[in-house]
């Protein structure tokens, strides 16, 4: 790894990745030159689409796109940003609702690691889906295609 060039860490759930998730990566490359999109393991939260279905998608999804690489990983978010060298950490914002969360936790991975954060908003249109009520849906049988990317697809 070396810092010739700009590199930020995405990290998140993606249970599942939305609409707005790509779209925060799409205006992300507008600002960086490579971004590791990374799936955290979280034992506490629980999964829906598992972990390594995840990352098959979104692999897959993103294969014609260099600057985009897809991992997980289960330790801290800032041991993992450092393990990989990157210089920012991207977060996305929906609302004003996640302001406070997202504040409080660039402020911890700063006062841990010094590496900074970058919050983007997501297109409105594209945010005011989460993840959460996909999942919901999906649950009741619910169609949930327009809410992914189109060409993303999970096999579960
Ligand atoms: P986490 O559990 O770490 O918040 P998520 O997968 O829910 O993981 O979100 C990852 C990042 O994407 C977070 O910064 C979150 O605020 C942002 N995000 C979540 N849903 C959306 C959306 N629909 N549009 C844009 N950003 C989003």
């Amino acid at each position: 790894m070396n810092n010739e060039f700009r590199r930020a860490l995405f990290p998140g759930s993606f249970d599942p990745f939305t609409r707005g998730h790509a779209d925060i990566v799409e205006r992300g490359l507008k600002l960086f030159d490579h971004i590791t999109i990374a799936v955290g393991h979280n034992e506490q939260k629980r999964g829906w689409i598992p972990i390594e279905e995840r990352v098959r998608a979104l692999r897959e999804f993103y294969k014609d796109e260099p600057r985009v690489q897809v991992e997980s990983y289960d330790t801290l978010t800032v041991d993992f940003a450092r393990r990989i060298d990157v210089h920012f950490i991207l977060r996305g914002i929906r609302s004003i609702n996640d302001y406070e969360y997202e504040l409080q936790i660039a402020d911890i991975n700063h006062d841990l690691s010094g590496i900074e954060t970058v919050v983007l908003f997501a297109q409105p249109g594209l945010a005011n889906v989460s993840s959460s009520i996909i999942r919901e849906l999906a649950h009741y049988g619910r169609d949930i295609r327009e809410w992914l990317p189109e060409g993303l697809t999970y096999q579960i």
